[in-house]
This record gives C-alpha cells, structure tokens and sequence, in this order.
C-alpha cells in the first residue's frame, strides 16, 4: 500500500495548499522517469507477487476466530529474524505442497534450483536455512493484515515457474513461525465477520474518531499515521461517510423487505451517524460504511517488468480486458459482515472505501479512484481511439505540461487522468523534492489511483525497469491456488507478447464485464464480452471496431475455448501452445500442467471457485438458519477447515481433479 513516509502528515485544510505543487512536480517527476526510462530497452522479463494474509486468532475454548490486532509485534519479529535469516523446516514444506502430486524430498532441490548454492546440497533433516530466498513482509491497511513478496522478482524461464508455490508456501510458513500458538496467517479475501459483533481480539468497540464507522473500530486500521490519515481524509474530501451497500443473499428465511438491525440507527455521537438514517444504508443489502470494509481485503497481485516502454504500454493494455475474467475466475468473496451476499468478488466494496467523490462530483467524475482502467495507453495501431470509449476525466494543466514535455497524447491522457484526483495525504517534511531523485509526488498520486492494472515507470537511480501490474485477482484459501492463477497470469502475459495478441475491446465492454464478473457464480450464471478473434490479423488496423468483433462468451468458452458460438481459442489453449514452443522439459511441463488444469476446471465449473465452495460451506452447515445470517461458529469451522487445506489438505470441489 505505497510507501510508508516518516513524518507529519497536513491537516486536510492545509494539505490544500499543496496540492498544485504535488501535481505539477508529480509530473515534473513522471517526465523525469520517462526520458530515462526511454534508455531502458533491454530489460529482461522478470515478476514478482505479492500475497496478503489476514492473521486469526483462534479460541479453541470457545470454538470463536477473530482478526488479531497484532500486526505491528508479528512484523516487528519479523524484521529482527530478517536480519539473521529465515529457517524453515523443509518437512513442513514437503507436507504442505498440494498433496494429490506428492513432492519427494529430492524435488525440493529442484524447486529452490535457483537460489540453492549447488555446492552445498541442503540437508532436508536439518532446518532448511533460507537467507538466499529471505523474502519480504509488509504492513497493510488492516491491523490484522500482513503481505508478503518473494524477496527478489522471479526470472523469465519456465523453471521460475516451479518455485513459486514452494515459495509462497515458505512464507506463509516463516509468518506462521512469527505467531503465537493460537493465531494462523489465513488467505480468505474477506474475514467473513468484519465489522459483525466481538469480532478482534483484544476486544474493541466501533466508536473512533478516524472512520466513524457503526462497525468497525478505528483499532483494526494500521497505526502508521498514513492510513489513519487516509481514511480520514477520504470522509473529509466526501463530507461524508463512505457507505458501501452489497445486495443481500435472500435465502429462504431472510426477511423480506431485509430491514438490518444490526445497524445502529439511532446513534448520534458523530455528526455522519445520520447518513445511514438519510439514505446512506438501503434495506435488502449490507451496509458498509469504512474504508476497513475494502482496504481490509486480502489480495493477490502480479507486477511484470517488460523490455522497455513500449512492451509495457502493450501489456498494460492487453492485461485490462484480462483483469475482469481473471476476477470472476478466482472469486472468494461471498460474505460481508456476517450475511451472505448476492455477490462473489470483493472489489466494488473496496471501489466504495476509498470513493472520495463529493455528492456533486458524482454526477461529473464516473468512477471512484479505485476502479477498472479507463483508458488504453499503447503505441499500437491496432489500439484504436475508439476503443476508449469511457469518458476520461483529466486534470487540464498536468495534460498541458506533459504534452509541452512532448508526451505523446495516450500516456498524456492516461497520466492527466491519474493526477485529476486530490493528493490524499501529504507530509510536511517532504514537500520538497528533487525531481531528478524522487518519484515521491509521482507515486502520491499513482499509488493511490488504485486501477486494475497499474502501470508503473522506473523509479529514478535505480535499474528497475517498466513495470505493470495485474491487480484483479481474489487472493486464494492455499498456495496451491495462488501459484496457478500466478503462473497462468504470467504464461499469458508471455503468450500475449510473443503470438502478439490482440484483445482490444471497448472500455465500456470491459467495465461491463467488471460489473458481472461480480456476479454471484459468475461462472455459471453471466456471459463476457471479448474480442471474437484475439490473433492479429491484417484487418486488426482498420478503422472500424464495429461491434461484430466482439461477442459475448462463457468463462468455460473464453478459457477453455468453443468450437461453436464463432469459435473461441480458449485462453488456456493458447497458454499450452505458448508453453509447447518453449519446448520444456517433460518434467516441467507435467509440474505446470497442475496448475493450467485447475485454472480450466475452474472455467468449466468442474470445480468450485472460492466463492461458491465457501458459501455452500455456510449453507450446509447445521447452524445455518438459511436466513443469510454468517454466525461465530460457522466462521470458526470455516477456519478449521481452511487450516487444514491450507496444511495440505485436499479437497477435489475446490482444487480439482489432476491427471498430471
Ligand atoms: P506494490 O505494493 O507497490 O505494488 P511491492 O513492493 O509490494 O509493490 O511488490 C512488488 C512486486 O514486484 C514483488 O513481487 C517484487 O518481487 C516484484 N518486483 C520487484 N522488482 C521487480 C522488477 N524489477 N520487475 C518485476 N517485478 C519486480
Ligand atoms: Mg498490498
Ligand atoms: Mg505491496
Ligand atoms: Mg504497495
Ligand atoms: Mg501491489
Ligand atoms: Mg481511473
């Protein structure tokens, strides 16, 4: 969640001040990483993830689980065990790898084939010390959050492939091994009973100053200042509480009209408590009013550095009609503060959290800056003008000053566009910057105009390259998950680049799909939009993008790919012909085919998306009064069960059968 500033940040009212001298040498900035990042043509392919955990603690007495607030002590320890390097038994490494394809010991060389000093074969018996690999953690919005990184990006081959999940694997183990006995690093998107009654441990009550939210305390924010600062400013710039509302599950014993009295609607200790009563909380959904409810989501994301500029411009453009599909692909979020939602996918709550816009400004400025991308920003001649076809809000002045700087007018208007939201948190002490060395004003904005796909310029003196990152994805229940919609993301981003696809399409198709791929079973239920014939073809550059290029298909038919309805390649067909002209190894190849083979069953409904394998949990449990109502135990054993997945466990609805 960018990066943490020391310092003092402005009152709102004098942050004002600033924000002109933010913009303009924010872009001052970007031109600055853009000219000497035009030097940069011969990066290599390299990426990383990023994880995010939410830390239980779980009562055993009372069969309860709740978030710990004990971010800042596990990320402390943390830090200290950096230093010296991480252990990491590699028994528990080999029992925790998805166990339907067991992996010997010996295997676990090959896995950490890059990292391991080959002359110093590692004793599996003993603690498999990891200092080559010493991955990174970090804080996050929530005090019940960590995320964490492999400790450098990944290199280009196809065997970088097979250590992600190792790697992930080793670091949710190097987090647990930073817990108490009672508290488990879990990867649910949501806590399922965030902002529901007795909810933390230690205990708290919803009546901060910060957010001044019904549900949630101000204590679940990280204490840094930056994040209590942004969610007070966010209701500030609104005048207003964010107020998130998700259609509710009507089960069969849900009252209809769903009034909520879990909402305290009498309350009037801030001036906001009467936006719930004013409209702010509509019946028939679940009311949501924090930015927590959003930023206090777990995700997984991908950064990508391409060779240069150009290929990222390609990327980023190619990768936006993706994020959408991919979203509905890995759905894991079916509850929202204790009720069943008639939805499966965090990301508009999280749009909702951080929607700074005014009342007016609604009317005028069409997306909140969380949200899909809206313009396409490549130097392709098959990116057509009119395929961004969503209004795109600027700020007039950055445009100027970047067009005067001889910006072409794509990355201008993607550029302008990111820097038309207010700088949210400003600190005093780094109101001035040399813009040859910082990227500080830049990254004010860009790291808070949450899209997406972000794309990301080289920072100044350093050899990062251009970067773009994949941000739709729903973090998975086990690593096993997270490794194959990881890998699949990457094949395909190769696969994008050396067959040259072509997946233009109208933003307003792609916000469309957005939408529905919010849709509770998305899978089953909701047709997608996308380009009929994604190979590039001499026609690619004419210049009509009539809408007969565009059909709408199934998830089954866009991954897996349909002889019918004009024939559809089918995404994972094109990542094994990508794959097949690498000419792997057998040995590689039948590793990666795991994961292309839960990405295809998933498309196909074959097996279950987080999502739906969650609620049908809730739903048949023997507690569950099919009134959408999520209760304490139900959680509780959702985590157990979890737990075990996660320990390696198997469970063939959620992960598929593999043939490999
Ligand atoms: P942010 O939170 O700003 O998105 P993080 O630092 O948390 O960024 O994560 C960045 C990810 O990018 C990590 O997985 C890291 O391994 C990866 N990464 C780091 N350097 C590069 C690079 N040069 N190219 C591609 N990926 C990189
Ligand atoms: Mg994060
Ligand atoms: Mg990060
Ligand atoms: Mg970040
Ligand atoms: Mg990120
Ligand atoms: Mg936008």
């Amino acid at each position: 969640m960018g990066l943490l500033v020391v310092g003092t940040p402005l009152s709102w009212e004098e942050s004002k001040k600033y924000f002109d001298h933010v913009r303009e040498n924010g872009i001052e900035q970007f031109i600055h990483m853009y000219e000497n990042g035009l030097k940069k043509t011969n990066d290599i392919l390299l990426w990383g993830d990023e994880i995010e955990y939410i830390v239980l603690s779980v009562d055993e007495d009372h069969k309860i689980a709740r978030v710990s607030l004990r971010q800042e002590d596990i990320l402390e320890a943390l830090e200290e065990h950096e230093k010296s390097g991480f252990a990491v038994d590699a028994s528990s490494l080999i029992s925790g790898m998805h166990n339907s394809v067991p992996i010997k010991p010996e295997e676990l060389r090959e896995l950490f084939h890059e990292q391991v000093n080959e002359n110093k074969t590692p004793d599996l018996k003993k603690p498999f010390r990891a200092e080559y690999v010493t991955p990174t953690f970090h804080p996050e919005y929530g005090r019940y959050m960590v995320e964490s990184t492999p400790g450098a990006p990944y290199g280009s081959t196809l065997e970088d492939l097979l250590n992600v999940e190792a790697n992930m694997l080793m670091r949710r183990i190097i987090i647990q091994q930073h817990l108490a006995k009672n508290e488990f690093p879990v990867t649910l998107t949501n806590f399922p009973l965030l902002g529901a009654k007795d909810f933390t441990d230690p205990p708290t009550t919803a009546n901060g100053p910060i957010s001044r939210s019904f549900f949630l305390p101000d204590e679940v924010i990280n204490s840094h200042v930056r994040f209590p600062t942004l969610t007070a400013n966010i209701r500030t710039r609104r005048r207003r509480k964010v107020a998130m509302n998700v259609p509710i599950y009507v089960d069969k014993n849900t009252p209809q009209p769903f009034h909520d009295n879990t909402i305290p609607w009498d309350r009037d200790l801030f001036p906001e408590d009467v936006n719930a009563r004013e409209g702010a909380a509509l019946d028939n959904h679940i009311y949501m009013d924090s930015m927590g409810f959003g930023m206090g989501c777990c995700c997984l994301q991908l950064t990508f550095q391409t060779t240069g500029v150009d290929e990222a411009r390609k990327l980023y453009d190619q990768l936006t009609p993706i994020a959408p599909l991919m979203m509905a692909l890995s759905a894991a979020t079916p509850v929202f503060r204790g009720f069943l939602a008639e939805q499966d996918c965090r990301w508009n709550v999280i749009a909702g959290a951080v929607d700074d816009r005014t009342e007016e400004e609604l009317k005028t400025v069409p997306k909140s800056r969380y949200d899909s991308v809206d313009c396409y920003i490549a130097n392709d001649p098959r990116n057509l003008s009119e395929y961004s076809d969503v209004p795109l809000v600027m700020n007039d002045r950055c445009y100027k000053q970047l067009r005067d700087a001889g910006i072409d007018e794509k990355l201008a208007r993607h550029v302008a566009h990111i820097f038309f939201r207010d700088p949210l948190v400003i600190f005093s002490d780094s109101i001035h910057q040399d813009n040859t060395k910082s990227n500080g004003f830049f990254e004010n904005l860009n790291s808070t105009n949450w899209q997406s796909i972000r794309f990301k310029p080289p920072p100044p003196q350093s050899n990062i390259g251009w970067r773009v990152e994949f941000r739709s994805l729903e973090v998975q229940l086990t690593d096993f998950e997270n490794a194959a919609y990881a890998v699949f993301v990457v094949l395909l981003s190769r696969a994008i680049l050396s067959f040259k696809l072509n997946f233009y399409m109208p933003i307003s198709l792609v916000d469309e799909n957005m939408k529905r791929a919010h849709a509770r079973d998305a899978i089953h239920r909701h047709k997608f939009w996308f380009r009929r014939n994604p190979f590039p073809s001499s026609a690619d550059t004419a210049t009509s993008s009539s809408r007969d290029q565009f059909a709408e298909y199934t998830l089954d038919e866009l991954f897996n790919g349909s002889d019918e309805n004009g024939s559809f390649p089918g995404f994972v067909r094109i990542v094994r012909s990508y794959l097949h002209s690498c000419n792997p190894k057998a040995s590689v190849l039948y590793r990666l085919e795991r994961y292309i083979q839960l990405i295809s069953q998933r498309a196909s409904g074959e097996c279950m998306t987080a999502a739906t394998w969650i609620r049908r949990f809730f739903m048949n449990h023997p507690e569950y009064k099919h009134d959408s109502v999520v209760t304490q135990k139900m959680t509780y054993d959702l985590v157990k069960k979890v737990l075990d997945l996660e320990s390696g466990g198997f469970d063939s609805d959620l992960l598929g059968k593999t043939n490999a």
